[in-house]
């Protein structure tokens, strides 16, 4: 799935969000709390538990941004677009892995799960962010910020689809996939693919099962909660040309 208004995917929000933790592990390194500059203006009149790492105020909406990170973590989306205004070599520069395509118009996009995403689920080019982080709000944080939901009904939400994705990741390493790099949708498919085709024991065909019933749940709650009403995505996920 990818981000994409022009063919009826979705834009990033001006969340800090990402699963960081387990990117950062992936990759062997840990986050650096003082290039997250999501919140640089610190206040200290707040208690601890509602500043951020350097010191930042913390609003209702980054909090439920901060426990969640489904927009940057490969769950949702497996790709995020550049967008005219975006410079796409001062983001390589900063660390995007961002590609273009050949052809007669090229598209620069970068994958998820984002290499910018912190440990704390804040976005290391915050200040540098694409265009299309800056303007996506989930259907969730659009619910809780119009009232039309309370941000307590709205983390239990997203912490029912952290469970889900968490879950996933799960299957997917006991059935053999460690590439914890691709989004999720794209690891179910190639898992689709090779255990459809392939000779799986029945222990593997029963997490397979299990696996695909959670996917389901997962995107279920993924289009009646979180891809917003005027910007769903297209029907079926996108999947990377490379
Ligand atoms: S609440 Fe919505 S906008 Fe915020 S991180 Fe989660 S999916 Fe993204
Ligand atoms: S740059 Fe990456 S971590 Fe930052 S908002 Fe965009 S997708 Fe999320």
């Amino acid at each position: 799935m990818q981000r994409d208004p022009e063919r009826g995917g979705l834009r990033l929000t001006d969340c800090p969000a990402g699963s960081g933790a387990l990117f950062e592990v992936w990759r062997g390194r840990r986050s650096a709390h003082d290039r997250c500059a999501f919140f640089p203006v610190p206040n200290p009149a707040l208690p601890p538990s509602r500043r951020l790492p350097d010191g930042g105020a913390v609003n209702p909406s980054e909090q439920l941004c901060l426990a969640c990170g489904l927009c940057c973590d490969g769950t949702l989306f497996d790709l995020v677009k550049l967008e005219g205004g975006d410079d796409a070599t001062k983001l390589k520069a900063l660390g995007l892995p961002v590609k273009v395509s050949r052809g007669k118009a090229p598209i620069a996009r970068f994958p998820q799960p984002c290499s910018a995403l912190c440990e704390d689920r804040t976005c290391r080019l915050y200040t540098d962010r694409p265009w299309q982080c800056r303007v996506f709000e989930c259907g969730i944080l659009k619910d809780a910020k119009a009232g039309r939901m309370t941000f307590a009904a709205a983390l239990q939400l997203v912490k029912k689809a952290r469970r889900r994705a968490d879950k996933v990741r799960r299957l997917l390493r006991e059935l053999g996939d460690t590439e914890e790099h691709r989004a999720l949708g794209e690891r179910f498919h190639r898992m689709s693919d090779r255990l459809e085709f392939g000779n799986a024991d029945a222990d593997a065909n029963a997490k397979f099962a299990d696996l695909s019933l959670v996917v389901h749940h997962l995107k279920l709650q993924a289009l009646n909660k979180f891809y917003t009403k005027t910007e769903a995505p297209a029907p079926a996920p996108a999947r990377r040309a490379d």
